[in-house]
């Protein structure tokens, strides 16, 4: 199936992939679209990550997919990459997943047959592998709208401008009476082999009043439990440095958006 071609052609032409049969879904005009309803953020499948980056409802609403969505490549790849090949596709390296599951989404899929409800959390399975069956395409992506003072950041540490994250952090969190953390979701990208809770980190400061302490010791235990492999681009050493400082950096600024600032 091809969608913006973004990942595809690229393993066509490296004969990692050589299907017999490639159906165009670009002409499905009505998967294509960015909506509230019920409580929900409702993205259909093809729409491209600029319109993503650029919708007020995903900016006000769920500012981090926004920003993940921003950050991806240049404007050509934002022009035809679509949600649903990025997620399909499932590079643990890659942007809108990690959004994704930090913002609790939900994956619709369908089939001929049935349509299925399947929570982000449980959708990417390893390296390029996902929760969709052989007969199904992605049809619309549901984003839980967040409570009121909720919000989130998504910061990305890559090589160069436009590439692929050596590590990512998407940052969700609500807080409620006193200013406590009543929910926080803190996912990685680029430590294994799908998008991974910093689970340490989420103990530490839900039902917290969060400050600069309490963040610094928090963002310390991001890589806890988790295997941080080395790849060509960066030492495991490198990387748990990447995971605590910009677990650290995206957790002040999500905290300081959900208190009103910035
Ligand atoms: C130079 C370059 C730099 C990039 N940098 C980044 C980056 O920094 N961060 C990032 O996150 N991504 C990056 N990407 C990848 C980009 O985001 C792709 O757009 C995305 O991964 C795939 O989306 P697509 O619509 O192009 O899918 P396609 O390439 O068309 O398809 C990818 C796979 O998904 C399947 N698929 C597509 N749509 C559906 C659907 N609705 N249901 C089921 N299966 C489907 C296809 O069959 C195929 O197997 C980069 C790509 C390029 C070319």
């Amino acid at each position: 199936m091809l969608a913006g071609g973004q990942s595809l052609i690229s393993i066509m032409k490296l004969r990692l992939a050589a299907p017999n049969a490639l159906i165009d879904i670009n002409g499905i005009t009505e998967l294509s679209y960015i909506r509230e309803e019920n409580g929900v953020i409702a993205i259909g499948a093809l729409t491209r990550h600029d319109e993503l980056a650029r919708n007020r409802i995903i900016q006000e609403k769920c500012c981090l997919l926004a920003e993940a969505a921003n950050l991806i490549a240049d404007q050509q790849v934002r022009n035809r990459g679509t949600i649903g090949g990025s997620l399909a596709h499932a590079d643990p390296t890659a942007d809108l997943p990690t959004a994704c599951v930090a913002m609790n989404a939900s994956i619709i899929t369908r089939s001929e047959e049935r349509s299925r409800t399947v929570a982000s959390s449980g959708f990417f399975q390893d390296f390029f592998t996902t929760e969709l069956k052989q007969d199904e395409i992605i049809q619309e992506v549901r984003i839980p709208i967040p409570p009121p003072r909720s919000c989130g950041a998504y910061m990305k540490l890559a090589k160069g401008h436009n590439d692929f994250a050596l590590v990512a952090v998407a940052v969700q969190m609500s807080l409620g009476s006193g200013g406590r953390c009543n929910a926080i979701s803190v996912v990685l990208a680029g430590v294994g082999s799908t998008p991974t809770h910093a689970t340490e980190t989420e103990k530490l400061l839900k039902g917290q009043v969060i400050d600069d302490r309490l963040i610094s010791q928090a963002s310390l235990k991001a890589a806890e439990g988790l295997t941080l492999n080395p790849d060509f681009r960066a030492s495991t050493k490198l990387k748990l440095k990447l995971v605590r400082t910009l677990t650290e950096r995206t957790l002040r600024t999500a905290v300081s958006r959900a208190r009103g600032g910035d």
